[in-house]
């Protein structure tokens, strides 16, 4: 059975998160600050997710889940922000510090559920990639079973989700795709939120694996519409 934690200081959402969560027969704990989710997060328990509530009382959602990623327990754990509407300094400084999604205020439980479940998902083909593929192009290889890209310098240090995105656009030189295709690939087609993420993991990608990332040479963008890798 899948275990999420979920971080939230308001009782009601709480309730309603883990009520729509185990429905789904995913197991919960909560905790109401951030301080207790470390302290959770730090010990023996494995968990598959994070629900992470920005708001919280004394230590944030982005320092949570800044210091969780650079600790060792549950370091790799999928981290879904939920964040005020209008937050967009939390989302875009949250997704730096390694949160792989968010959630904007007030939510539909379905939603949040189908989120949670693309994570789970991709999750658990992440644990059994299945056959393996290479891509190779000048300076740049991608072994997609290894889920490793080496670049001029070496092996590129790219989180799970860039190396999604990197992998989707490489799999198809030439061809163009916009945000929101990227995001509903990255989550399964239950994609409910900011397209704009995309660019946060494209400029990610760019700096990992581009040898001058202010003239990209394999991530394009096609101005008013979206990305493609190029056709080399
Ligand atoms: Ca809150």
């Amino acid at each position: 059975m899948p275990k999420v934690l979920v971080v939230e200081d308001e009782p009601a959402v709480r309730d309603v998160v883990e009520h729509a969560l185990s429905r789904e027969g995913i197991e919960t704990a909560a905790v109401g600050d951030g301080e207790a989710a470390l302290e959770r997060l730090r010990g023996q328990e494995t968990f598959d997710l994070v629900i992470l509530d920005v708001m919280l009382p004394g230590m944030d959602g982005v320092s949570v889940c800044r210091e969780l990623r650079a600790g060792q327990a549950n370091r790799d754990v999928p981290v879904l922000m939920l964040t005020a509407r209008d937050d967009e300094t939390s989302v875009v400084v949250g997704l730096e510090v390694g949160a792989d999604d968010y959630v904007t205020k007030p939510f539909r439980p379905r939603e949040l559920v189908s989120r949670v479940r693309a994570h789970l998902r991709r999750r658990r083909m992440e644990a059994d990639p299945g056959p393996g593929r290479r891509l190779e192009f000048p300076g740049l290889k991608m072994d997609l079973l290894r889920r490793e890209v080496v670049g001029q310098d070496g092996v590129a240090p790219l989180t799970a989700k860039e190396f999604e995105v990197l992998a989707f656009l490489a799999s198809s030189p030439g061809r163009v795709y916009s945000r929101e295709q990227i995001m509903r690939h990255l989550w399964d087609g239950d994609f409910f939120g900011e397209a704009r993420a995309a660019d946060v993991h494209v400029q990610h990608i760019r700096k990992k694996v581009e040898p001058d990332p202010q003239n990209p040479r394999y991530v394009l963008t096609v101005r008013g519409v979206g990305y493609k890798f190029a056709d080399l």
